[in-house]
């Protein structure tokens, strides 16, 4: 364990880093080394830097140049791979602090002698793995143009495509399908997979997909959907970063279709 290590450190879901500046770095462990408790989780190595994930077990900041950011703030601020090395940790460390004790018995956990992500029941064995809920996400396409829509619970304002969480039973193409019915009232044909991206609000994995529209008029569930409506290329809405896989999605069908 290098005392040079940087660490991931939380406070509920917000990250200490240090100002330097305009400049916004991790904390090293000899930094604070004195606030820690245990080894904390061994989370990966990047340019052969080994990263950390600690709890903070204060209420209050070691000192003023330290600061807490939302991981959604730092997404496209931190280097993307640093990024999403914060949000394994975010999610390993919320893990390890919701399962202490044992979902059958009652009785006090501790983490699993091999090293391996995983909390033990010290009375009955029982075995917890960080939690991960599959969450699927699509884009509509039509003829040239693309279904967007406007979430009722977002702040920003941008257009997105229709997601969801994947029910217990259910295979990513039946939530697809489901999602797009109940949200607004389609029905889609043919679909293919796009790819994935961990979204760790708390622990999504959001699966992108790109499929065809194949009936109905648009009828939107009121709690979810402001707004939704066809675009074509020459007449977006206001979009999501470029970071995000909805964005992504986007605008590998508005390419496919120009
Ligand atoms: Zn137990």
């Amino acid at each position: 364990m290098n005392p040079q290590d940087p660490v991931f450190s939380f406070v509920r879901n917000e990250l200490l880093l240090i100002a330097e500046g305009e400049a916004l770095r991790l904390p090293r462990r000899e930094e604070l080394a004195r606030h820690l408790v245990g080894p904390g989780l061994a989370l990966g190595e990047i340019a052969e830097r080994r990263y950390w994930a600690h709890a903070w077990p204060h209420a209050v900041l070691p000192a003023p140049d330290y600061q807490l950011h939302g991981l959604r703030a730092l997404l496209g601020r931190l280097p993307s791979e640093l990024w999403a090395l914060a949000g394994r940790a975010y999610q390993l460390v919320e893990w390890e602090r919701t399962h202490r004790f044992c979902g059958a018995c009652g009785k006090t956990t501790r983490r699993h002698e091999s090293g391996e992500f995983a909390m033990v029941c010290s009375g009955c064995g029982h075995t917890a793995y960080p939690r991960i809920s599959p969450a699927t996400i699509t884009v509509i396409t039509r003829g040239r143009e693309i279904l967007l829509a406007r979430n009722a619970r977002s702040a920003n304002g941008f257009f997105a495509c229709i997601a969801g969480f994947v029910e217990a039973g259910e295979s990513l193409e039946d939530c697809v399908r489901r999602e797009v019915r109940e949200e607004v009232g389609l029905e889609v044909g043919p679909m293919r997979y796009f790819g994935s991206q961990p979204w760790p609000f708390p622990h999504q994995l959001m699966l992108g997909f790109i499929a065809e529209y194949a009936g109905g008029e648009l009828k939107l569930q009121e709690d979810e959907i402001a707004e939704a409506g066809w675009f074509t290329a020459d007449n977006l809405p206001p979009l999501p970063p470029k970071v995000s896989i909805a964005r992504q999605l986007i605008d590998a069908a508005l390419a496919e279709l120009a």
